[in-house]
């Protein structure tokens, strides 16, 4: 019995020697993460050959610098603590490159139309009305833009709840967390058009996510504006929540709505 303390610290010095033990556990899973992160926001291309992902391919490097850049993180081409966290973040699921920077030819008018097709479950009809309605507002506070609601027909923007492949959209929705929402930029058919991700929990207070935040950066997109770097921004991909008793629109958003359809 006497050599039981002995023993004890040995096992606590032991463990403490090897801390990265459970990190190496989940490095298949980080490589996953990584793989579909650059995929679905960076244009990282499948690789064709169906080969395992090589760790040090060029293109996955210049992919998570140019992520690491988007975000303000230091620029290591690595997947660092850092990196993977910023990965792990509830966001929109429209990329940050290709339109990226640049802002979008908009709706060729001022007066456009909406409709709701569907409803989540986890709000009543009537706040899931009050929160598109006050997402519009934020938009049409600051530009010629005003929003009719339509209850039938084609409207210029579609709003639908749906989970993984829901309708005819192209785009698919992964589960829980991860991706919250996307749009389509301006245009016909499925342009303009704004879609929540169900398995979401959807609220108008600080819990789960709160649908009129989400709702008004979602229609940035669907009026023609890209994310934008400024973590203060409304267009900025990472949701965050904030008082929306506060106007969300930094000035970066207002210039790039008033960019496309003036004040
Ligand atoms: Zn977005
Ligand atoms: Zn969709």
């Amino acid at each position: 019995m006497k050599t039981l303390p002995f023993l004890l610290l040995l096992y606590v010095t032991f463990s403490y020697a090897f801390p990265v033990l459970p990190e190496k556990d989940n490095e298949g899973e980080n490589t996953q993460l990584v793989q579909e992160y650059l995929q679905k926001f960076y244009e990282l291309q499948p690789d064709p050959e169906h080969l395992a992902w090589r760790r040090s391919s060029s293109s996955v490097i210049e992919k998570i610098k140019k992520m690491q850049e988007f975000f303000g993180l230091e620029v290591t081409g690595k997947p660092d603590p850092e990196t993977l966290e910023v990965m792990q973040k509830p966001r929109c699921g429209v990329p940050d490159v290709g339109q990226y920077g640049v802002i979008l030819p908009g709706w060729k008018k001022t007066k456009l139309t909406y409709r709701i097709v569907n409803y989540t479950p986890d709000m009543t009809r009537a706040d899931v009305d009050k929160a598109i309605q006050k997402a519009f507002k934020v938009w049409s506070t600051v530009s010629p833009l005003t929003f009719t609601r339509i209850h039938k027909g084609i409207a210029d923007i579609m709003i639908a709840f749906g989970s993984r492949a829901h309708g005819r959209c192209p785009r698919y929705f992964d589960g829980p967390l991860g991706v919250l929402g996307h749009a389509f930029p301006p245009g016909n058919g499925i342009g303009g058009d704004v879609h929540f991700d169900e398995d979401e929990q959807w609220t108008d207070g600080s819990a789960g996510f709160n649908l009129f935040l989400v709702a008004a950066h979602e229609f940035g997109h669907a009026l023609g504006l890209s994310h934008s770097t400024d973590t203060r921004a409304l267009m900025f991909p990472n949701y965050a929540y904030v008082n929306p008793s506060e106007f969300p629109l930094s000035p970066d958003d207002i210039n790039g709505i008033q960019a496309i359809y003036g004040e």
